[in-house]
């Protein structure tokens, strides 16, 4: 998609730091970190949300989700816990309808979220 942010970062368009790449997969540092570890999963392939991909390509979305957990061992988080949270719609904050799982960790993390 040539309008699309997370597009320009699969695609070298627009700089990230990148931390991992898999085959299909891509994972970054949130540009607005809200934890000590941050990261930001995404498919190399547009879809807008979670629910999409699960419909369109469910390997892909296990690959993310593999890769999310690779990242929290990558971070030494996986032990003391870390979040995996898709946004998914306006009311619950997303704005980037490029589909990312973030990966949050490094502190404790209120339960419920806000
Ligand atoms: P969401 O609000 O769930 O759609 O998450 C979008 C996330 O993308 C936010 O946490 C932003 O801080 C992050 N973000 C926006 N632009 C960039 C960028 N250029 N590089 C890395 N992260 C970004
Ligand atoms: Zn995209």
């Amino acid at each position: 998609m040539t309008d699309c942010l997370f597009c320009k970062i699969v695609s070298g368009e627009v700089p990230a730091k990148v931390v991992r790449e898999s085959a299909r997969t891509v994972a970054f540092r949130d540009i607005n970190p809200q934890a000590p570890t941050h990261v930001l999963v995404i498919p190399r392939e547009h879809h807008s949300t979670v629910a999409e991909l699960a419909a369109a390509d469910a390997d892909v979305l296990a690959e993310v989700l593999r890769e999310a957990h690779q990242v929290a061992v990558d971070e030494g988080i996986a032990e003391s816990g870390y979040r995996v949270v898709f946004n998914t719609g306006p009311q619950a904050g997303q704005t980037v309808f490029h589909v990312h799982a973030h990966v949050l960790g490094g502190r404790g993390l209120n339960w419920p979220p806000g």
